[in-house]
C-alpha cells in the first residue's frame, strides 16, 4: 500500500507516468481478483492480471512441457474461474481478453502462435534489446530502436526465430496479439476508465 500511493504521488506531480497493477491469476487468487480490479478502479490505477506460466524463462530448472499439472497454483477449478470471469465482464474487463482466459484454461497445451516478434521489445539488464528473455540480442540501448527493431537482418532473423519456437508461452501478456489500433483504443479506454477523480471529486 505504501508503493502504491508512493507512485500515486508521482502521478499526480508528473502527469505522464502510469502506474499498473498487475495480478497473477492463480488458483489461490482467482476469487479475489475482482475484488482488486475494483478497489485499483477506485483509485484511478489501471489494473489487469496475468497468467501464471510454467517457469522456464527463468533459473535453471528444465521446462516441463505438462508443468500445470504438476503446479498445485494452476487455475484448475473452471467453475471458479468462470464465476470471476462473469465478474470481470460486468467490471467491463474486454470480452475478447476473458475469452482467452477461458480457451487456456480449458486447453492449456494448446499450441498458440507466439507473438512477441510483433509485439515485444524487452531490453534486458545489459542493455541488449530482444523480443523475449529466451532469444539472442538484436541490437543494444544504443541504436536507433525502432528502426533496428522492424529492419535490422539480426532482428528479422530473431522474428523468425519467434516463429518457430517450441515453448508454449501461449497466454504471457506479451504474447497476446492485437494490430495497434484495437491496442491503442484499449489502452486509451483503460486510461480513461481509470482517470483519478480531481480535487472537487
Ligand atoms: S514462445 Fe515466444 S515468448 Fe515463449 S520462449 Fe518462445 S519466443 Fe519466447
Amino acid at each position: 500500500m505504501e508503493s502504491l500511493e508512493h507512485f500515486q504521488d508521482l502521478r499526480r506531480r508528473f502527469r505522464h507516468f502510469e502506474c499498473e497493477v498487475f495480478s497473477v491469476r492463480m488458483e489461490p487468487t482467482l476469487l479475489h481478483l475482482p475484488r482488486v480490479a475494483r478497489f485499483c478502479r477506485e483509485r484511478g490505477v489501471v489494473w489487469d492480471y496475468q497468467e501464471i506460466m510454467g517457469t522456464f524463462a527463468f533459473g535453471n530448472r528444465p521446462f516441463s512441457p505438462k508443468w500445470w499439472q504438476e503446479n498445485p497454483l494452476s487455475v484448475k477449478d473452471l467453475e471458479k474461474l468462470d464465476h470471476t470471469l462473469a465478474e470481470l465482464a460486468a467490471l467491463g474487463f474486454p470480452a475478447a481478453r476473458l475469452a482467452q482466459t477461458r480457451d487456456y484454461c480449458r486447453h492449456p497445451d494448446r499450441r498458440r502462435p507466439c507473438a512477441v516478434g510483433y509485439s515485444n521489445l524487452v531490453i534486458d539488464y545489459q542493455g541488449e534489446s530482444k523480443f523475449c528473455f529466451l532469444l539472442g540480442a538484436f541490437g543494444t540501448w544504443r541504436d536507433p530502436l525502432l528502426a533496428t527493431w522492424r529492419r535490422s537482418p539480426r532482428a528479422r532473423a530473431e522474428r523468425r526465430r519467434t516463429l518457430a519456437c517450441p515453448l508454449p508461452c501461449s497466454l504471457l501478456q506479451c504474447n497476446i496479439y492485437q494490430s495497434t489500433l484495437p491496442r491503442a483504443a484499449t489502452r486509451l479506454r483503460r486510461l480513461l476508465s481509470c482517470r483519478e477523480p480531481g480535487p472537487t471529486g
